[in-house]
């Protein structure tokens, strides 16, 4: 018997013999859990996956604008309230089994949306900074990572916040890259993380990348609020 990893409830079982197979290997969520969920469909920003009537957002052509460097970002959920709070129960309640409800959409769009170059691409972390990982015990983005069937290089490293603020304050007025590069990395990266929100983190950690001599970074992410 499977009992959901969210809420709890036990998952009803299909009828037939051939789909039971299929769905006891996938099912860590019940159907109530699953229908809260909404995946993003139709037309979206080919940039950064925001639902869109047009091909690219405004956000998106700003970014262009300024010398975008970042080539896409792929996220599977709208970010409702139910991922919302499943995130929340996830990432800062430390319940980190709780990232197998999102292992067969992530593996699926990985599949799917990054095919042509899953062979060639390095799957890059965003790290989190030591204080962070201290009161959470994982890094979100590490554990989804993971679940990929491609190599992980962490080559990102979160500059630590109040050293860096004292030593160096007037770049961080300036909103300075909180990220810095540990090795270059020469093939194409993709980032994987929870949320794309504004969509800054990313491209702070795509500059670096390619400053460095990285060619192409896309993202993965769950949810695109
Ligand atoms: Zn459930
Ligand atoms: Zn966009």
């Amino acid at each position: 018997m499977n009992f959901c990893v969210y809420c709890h409830e036990r998952i009803e079982q299909p009828l037939t013999w051939s789909t039971w197979l299929t769905v006891k290997k996938n099912n860590v969520l019940c159907i109530s859990c699953t229908g809260k969920l909404e995946m993003i469909s139709g037309k979206r920003c080919k940039v950064c996956s925001r639902a869109w009537s047009s091909s690219i957002c405004l956000d998106c052509q700003q970014w262009r604008e300024l010398g975008d460097n970042i080539e896409r970002n792929y996220s599977i959920f709208h970010y409702n309230e139910t991922i919302c709070e499943m995130i929340t129960q996830w990432k800062f309640r430390g319940d980190y089994l709780l990232r197998e409800m999102f292992r067969n959409e992530l593996k699926s769009a990985f599949e799917k949306q990054f095919a042509n170059n899953a062979a060639s691409l390095t799957v890059i972390p965003i790290p989190l900074s030591e204080s962070r990982m201290q009161e959470r015990g994982f890094n979100q983005s590490l554990a989804l990572a993971e679940m990929l069937d491609a190599p992980i290089k962490q080559v990102l490293r979160r500059k630590s916040g109040e050293k860096q603020a004292k030593k160096n304050r007037k770049a961080r007025l300036k909103r300075d890259n909180p990220f810095s590069i540990t090795e270059p990395l020469k093939q194409a990266a993709l980032i994987v993380d929870d949320i794309y929100t504004t969509g800054t983190t990313v491209r702070q950690a795509a500059q670096q990348l390619k400053f460095h001599g990285c060619p192409e970074v896309y993202s993965l992410t769950i949810a695109r609020s």
